[in-house]
């Protein structure tokens, strides 16, 4: 079977160190790969209203910033659809099929949106847009034929249950959808990348963030400022390395060439712990390379990301271009939608 990428981001905020070790970094690569017969990444910005309905503002002024950074960390418009999805009106239609296929007791018990509920103060009153954006995330994968969604582990619940529509449709109205599978990072520090607080994931709506846009001397500072182990006061004393962020974030990013070129007196990350368990290693040298480490990954990135600014046109064109391409699949996938479901009425 070919194979086909569908993934996405919301365009609530620039995307973040979490969403490149999490999803970016890995579209990458998986892009280049050539593996994959069409490659789609949505901006998905009808998700993004169903928690910001009263700021469009915010939603629209984001599209650009997130299609930048995607082309800043390497997306190629030769390889990769870039599309909006609310431009895409044949996902509203699919949305309100599959909407039958799915009780609200299932919505209920979706581990995602039940902590997503709860970070925005939505359990008095939940807005039905944002209780049923599983059911669009269903119909976003599936419209484009997706096998493949490479995505960070929050991303697990959703697929289940599209997987669950998926299923349910095509036991009811006959073989018609593509059953995807989810793809996740291999390190699993990239899993689910805790915000520089060390509280919880890195997160646009927490403000816990290192942006890809981020200037060299707003990485020093927030590497500055991060949270390691409590307890090791005294450059002497034996230090933690479980959920301590620094080193959750060296997991994530650091590679034997750092070592070589930074820190060269430890052979690897493990040397590297091992030290600081038994003492006598400082956080200020931990975050010195840390910090290093981060402005050279991101350097080029934030050099990329200049240049496009100099010319929102060429984005927008790539947006364009990339939506109507897009909307050709989705009109397909829906012609066979409607046959399945005996609603084709007008149709020879
Ligand atoms: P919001 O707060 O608006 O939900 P977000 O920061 O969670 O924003 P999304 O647009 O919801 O970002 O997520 C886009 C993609 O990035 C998803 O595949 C998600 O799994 C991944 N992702 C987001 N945050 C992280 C993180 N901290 N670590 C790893 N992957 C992440
Ligand atoms: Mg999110």
């Amino acid at each position: 079977m070919k194979k086909i990428i569908l993934t996405g981001d919301r365009p609530t905020g620039r995307l973040h160190i979490g969403h490149f070790v999490g999803s970016l970094r890995g579209r990458v690569e998986l892009q280049n790969s050539g593996e994959y017969e069409k490659i789609f990444v949505m901006i998905a910005d009808a998700q993004a209203l169903t928690d910001n309905f009263e700021h469009p503002e915010k939603v629209r002024d984001n599209i650009l910033e997130v299609a930048m950074d995607y082309l800043s960390v390497g997306l190629d418009p030769q390889k990769t659809t870039i599309l909006i999805q609310s431009q895409i009106p044949e996902l509203t239609e699919l949305t309100f099929y599959y909407m039958n296929l799915v009780t609200v007791s299932r919505l209920q018990r979706n581990p995602t949106v039940k902590s997503e509920i709860q970070m925005r103060n939505f359990e008095a009153s939940i807005p039905v847009g944002f209780f049923c954006y599983p059911i669009s995330q269903a119909a976003d994968i599936t419209i484009f034929n997706a096998t493949t969604v490479p995505v960070g582990e929050d991303q697990i619940p959703m697929l289940e249950q599209t997987k669950e529509i998926v299923r349910k449709f095509n036991a009811t109205y006959g073989e018609t959808i593509v059953e995807p599978d989810i793809l996740l990072p291999k390190n699993s520090a990239c899993l689910r990348l805790p915000g520089i607080d060390g509280k919880a994931k890195m997160s646009k709506s927490l403000g816990n963030c290192i942006y890809l846009s981020d200037s060299k001397d707003e990485i020093a500072e927030k590497v500055r400022n991060m949270y390691t182990d409590p307890n090791h006061i005294h450059v002497k004393d034996p230090g933690q390395v479980e959920g301590n962020t620094v080193f959750t974030y060296l997991d994530a990013f650091s590679t034997p060439e750092h070592f070589s070129r930074y820190l060269p007196e430890y052979e690897n990350l493990d040397a590297l712990k091992d030290h600081y368990k038994r003492g006598g290693l400082g956080d200020v040298k931990i975050k010195k390379f840390l910090t290093a480490i981060l402005e050279e990954t991101l350097e080029p990135i934030r050099s990329r990301r200049s240049e496009l600014e100099k010319d929102p046109e060429y984005v927008r064109k790539i947006l364009l271009d990339g939506t109507n391409l897009a909307r050709e699949t989705a009109s397909e996938t829906i012609s066979k939608v409607r046959r399945a479901m005996k609603i084709n009425y007008f149709e020879n």
